[in-house]
């Protein structure tokens, strides 16, 4: 078969290319990687349209056309990697070595990415229609403001969407969604020798501290059966200017980890309650995400499990802590799954990696998917 690319070259051409979120220290728009994946499809005779989304940044989306004219699966994967910070390996210089391929984005979400485009092709090339008209769409800014999948969203409609992050191959239907918000405490400045003039906000946060660990702790009364309770963590204090001043300013930055039933603008309006009452301030959300929990019922998941049975593969559905693009998917009506290769452990580490033999599974398993969706 002479489209028969290899998907391990094309994840590491894939590697090669800087798309670190322009967001973070020396960040570019996710564009060349665009290019890649519009001349890769244009080689393979699969056609592609963009989706402007910020300046310099655009989504791709490659489109097989299906048996069915009204019925549509999207595959998703985002083109945005993190910072290479901290990394102890060369990012851009993708190496294999023994069964592992490093760089940059080789786990998150680069395999998944590789892996798709490699099963449009070899459907493409084996002249197969598939059932459903097949949407890949590779998205900008997942690590940072979701501003890609979003666009996708806006007027979509399909019957069903993969959403490449990585799961070690398992079938992801369920993940928490996040709630970042800052509270403030207010107190009086005075000179330390004489604090009864003064009113120490340090002191005032402790209280507020306390309450939010106490309500904290109550998370655990209810519990998803996939994902476990909700969480709270404060991961950030800064108050006070010097160590003879009574402060006179504390703030804190909160991070809660919601579970499915629960909505963001509710559980915020709770906790703009108990600052009410504690008399400290609180800010409008940092970052709100739903968490993500389709039905196990639902016809993208019992496709997904037929063909992890014909692939060997686990089938039973898993949950993940972490947020992804399928939340917004799903939301916009679109039953999502989470699936992918490589650990989210290695994701965003110093040393990140991904199992080649994982890419081959997970492109086998999206073209087996595209096949089986009817
Ligand atoms: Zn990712």
């Amino acid at each position: 078969m002479a489209n028969n690319i290899d998907v391990l070259t094309i994840l590491a051409d894939l590697v090669a290319i800087n798309s670190v979120n322009p967001s973070y220290e020396g960040g570019v728009p996710e564009a060349d990687v665009a290019l890649y994946v519009e001349r890769f499809f244009a080689a393979h005779g699969i056609q592609t349209f963009r989706q402007e989304v910020l300046p310099g940044r655009f989504n791709v989306i490659a489109r097989i056309p299906g048996r069915h004219p009204d019925r549509r699966v999207i595959l998703e994967a985002h083109m945005d990697t993190v910072s290479v910070r901290g990394m102890t390996i060369p990012p851009f210089e993708p190496a294999i070595r023994e069964g592992l391929l490093y760089g940059r984005g080789s786990c998150d979400t680069k395999a998944g990415l590789a892996a798709m485009m490699h099963a449009l092709a070899a459907i493409t090339a084996d002249g197969i229609t598939p059932p459903c008209e097949i949407w890949l769409a590779a998205v900008v800014d997942e690590e940072h403001s979701f501003q890609g999948v979003i666009r996708l969203c806006q007027d979509l409609r399909a019957n069903a969407a993969i959403v490449a992050e990585p799961t070690e191959l398992r079938l992801v239907t369920a993940s928490k969604g996040v709630l970042r918000w800052r509270m403030r405490t207010r107190g009086k400045a005075a000179h330390s020798a004489k604090p009864h003039l003064g009113v120490n906000a340090i002191s005032h946060m402790a209280a507020v501290i306390q309450a939010l660990d106490q309500q904290a702790k109550t998370l655990t009364a209810r519990s998803h059966p996939l994902l476990g309770p909700a969480t709270l963590n404060i991961g950030q204090i800064h108050g006070g200017e010097q160590i003879n001043f009574v402060p006179d300013l504390c703030e804190i930055a909160i991070d809660r980890r919601l579970i499915p039933g629960e909505d963001a603008e509710q559980v915020w309006a709770g906790y703009a309650q108990l600052a009410a009452h504690l008399g400290a301030e609180i800010d409008r959300p940092l970052l709100a995400d739903a968490p993500l929990d389709t039905p196990v019922e639902s016809e993208v998941v019992h496709a997904a499990q037929r063909v992890l049975v014909a692939l060997a593969r686990p089938v039973a559905p898993a949950g993940v802590p972490f947020g992804s693009d399928a939340s917004k998917l799903s939301r916009q009506g679109v039953p999502s799954i989470i699936f992918g290769p490589g650990s989210i452990d290695r994701a965003h580490a110093a040393v990140e990696y991904v199992e080649c033999g994982q890419v081959l599974l997970a492109a086998s398993f999206f073209r087996h998917f595209i096949l089986e969706f009817g």
